[in-house]
């Protein structure tokens, strides 16, 4: 509620300001009028009686350029606290007031859009914004939603133009790599449907827009591999791992297949033991490959070592137990089965992936987080 109080503050310097200016009793009293109408109004939203403010606010007939700015403020506080029905009923009332000036004018479509957005009624949102883009062409922020409306509703192609509306002199690296992630999310869609031809042309697009993109480095593994051309798709899923190792998890399972055609597991588990150098909880995956390769590298003795020393995850701990049972040294084999058997359980019920920004589970591997909006956010969890 301390946010309201803060909504006092522009209308006392305007009441005081304007009782000032002009010394005339008529206009004093006016002053003061619109001055106890708004601290009514706020005593209404402290009371918890919100729709008792709002009328007060939306039946006042003098809103004016100074309080149309307060106004505005409140209808975004309402969205904010998820009302949005008053911030609609607030801000349409006010785009219905002939005294705004233009800037004004613009700022409340912008609130409209946004309340839009936030009801779900992306269909009028997204007119909102388009009409302010033509109406107002320094409004180029509409830019932002407008882009985050067609990730919503995945028009991709939208998405791109309402990318590059944004782009000043030169396009932002992060935009470069959003616009990449379009052009994949197509290339997807047309590999499902098996048009290869069409999903090269959005790679080569992709990869225009963003060398560097781990995501199209990927893409472009999986398209190699659909045409048989695993050596050049092994190839390709070690370069995206290299770029971005949180993609492990994702590309395991395809690289090991690959690997496994043109007989690199070897050459897998060295770069996994490189990876592991930088983050432990590569060693989960390192020991699965073990199971594939009777010559690894990783004995027992020096996995018991790394069980001792490291702060391993609970993946890699029943990874090791599995790496342990097959030993037939170790002697604890049913205690130990009734270990793994319980991990077993417990990793069952656990998310495997999980957005680093917001901490939102979910099981699938997903490039854009469905809580946050965020791309490449998404990791092991
Ligand atoms: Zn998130």
């Amino acid at each position: 509620m301390i946010e309201i109080l803060f909504l006092l503050l522009p209308l006392a310097f305007y009441s005081g300001w304007k009782s000032a200016k002009k010394n005339n009793l008529k206009q004093c009293v006016e002053s003061n009028k619109l001055a106890d109408d708004y601290v009514k109004g706020v005593n209404y939203l402290l009371s918890e009686k919100p729709d008792k403010a709002l009328e007060v606010f939306i039946n006042h007939p003098d809103v004016d350029e100074y309080t149309a700015e307060t106004y505005l403020l409140l209808g975004n506080m309402f969205r904010n606290r998820g009302e949005v029905d008053r911030a609609l009923r607030l801000h349409q009332n006010l785009m219905a007031r002939s005294s705004l000036n233009k800037d004004q004018k613009a700022a409340v479509m912008f609130a409209l859009g946004e309340d839009y957005s936030a009801a779900g009624m992306l269909d009028r949102a997204e007119g909102v914004f388009q009409e302010l883009l033509t109406t107002s062409p320094h409004a180029i922020n509409a830019c932002i939603p407008l882009r985050q409306i067609y990730e919503q509703t995945h028009e991709w192609e939208k998405a791109i133009e309402a990318t590059k509306c944004l782009k000043q002199k030169k396009m932002p690296i992060a935009y470069q790599k959003l616009i990449a992630h379009y052009y994949c999310e197509m290339a997807e869609t047309e590999m499902e449907q098996g048009n290869l031809h069409r999903v090269e042309e959005y790679i080569a697009k992709a990869y225009k827009s963003c060398k560097k993109s781990a995501r199209v480095m990927a893409l472009q593994a999986d398209l190699y591999d659909r045409k048989n051309n695993y050596k050049q798709a092994f190839t390709l899923y070690l370069k995206a791992l290299k770029n971005d190792m949180h993609l492990l998890t994702h590309l395991f399972e395809k690289i090991t297949k690959v690997a496994m055609k043109i007989g690199k597991i070897k050459e897998f588990e060295i770069v996994l033991f490189e990876l592991y150098g930088r983050d432990d909880s590569v060693l989960a995956y390192l020991l699965e490959l073990v199971g594939l390769d009777s010559s690894a590298q990783i004995a027992t003795d020096f996995l018991l070592e790394d069980l001792k020393r490291k702060n391993l995850d609970i993946y890699s701990i029943s990874k090791s137990i599995e790496i342990l049972q097959a030993n037939e040294a170790c002697s604890e084999n049913e205690k130990l089965s009734r270990i793994k058997l319980a991990l077993d359980h417990y990793l069952q019920r656990k998310a495997t992936f999980q957005c680093l920004s917001c901490g939102y589970q979910m099981q699938d591997y997903l490039w854009r987080c469905p809580a946050c909006y965020q791309w490449d956010k998404v990791s092991h969890a």
